[in-house]
């Protein structure tokens, strides 16, 4: 809180010296006129490219957290082509669309990749007491 306020003081201060400095380039009856339009006008713009600024990170975040979301639902697994070459190369498997087609990396035909989920009984062993 206390940095917030010395903050805000030391930039009411340089607001006010660019102010002074170029109302200083007025003549004197024009001088608060135009010291108050800069003051005016400089926290307008640094108002603007704060608001652009602040937009512009946030949206670049959402832009990392989305490119993050999918570089973690990749599924790299290594498939072998079908060919009589048996080529093995590293597929990014997708579960959500219907068909993954992959172009084989030695002989460049197209195969279809296919991932089936198996399914056994769990036995748990039985302990006899002594
Ligand atoms: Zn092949």
């Amino acid at each position: 809180m206390k940095k917030l306020i010395v903050k805000l003081f030391v930039s009411i201060g340089i607001t006010s010296i660019i102010s002074v400095l170029i109302a200083q380039c007025f003549s004197n009856e024009q001088f608060w006129s135009v010291f108050w339009l800069s003051f005016i006008i400089q926290i307008l713009v640094f108002y603007i490219i704060n608001t652009w600024y602040y937009n512009y990170l946030i949206n670049r975040v959402e832009t990392v957290k989305t490119q993050r979301i999918k570089e973690l639902n990749r599924n790299v697994i290594k498939v072998t082509c079908p060919c009589s070459e048996g080529y093995v190369q590293a597929v990014d498997y997708r579960f959500d669309v219907d068909e993954n087609i992959v172009v084989c990396e030695k002989c460049n035909k197209k195969f279809k990749c296919k991932a089936t989920v198996n399914t056994t009984l769990v036995t748990e062993p039985i302990y006899f007491d002594k």
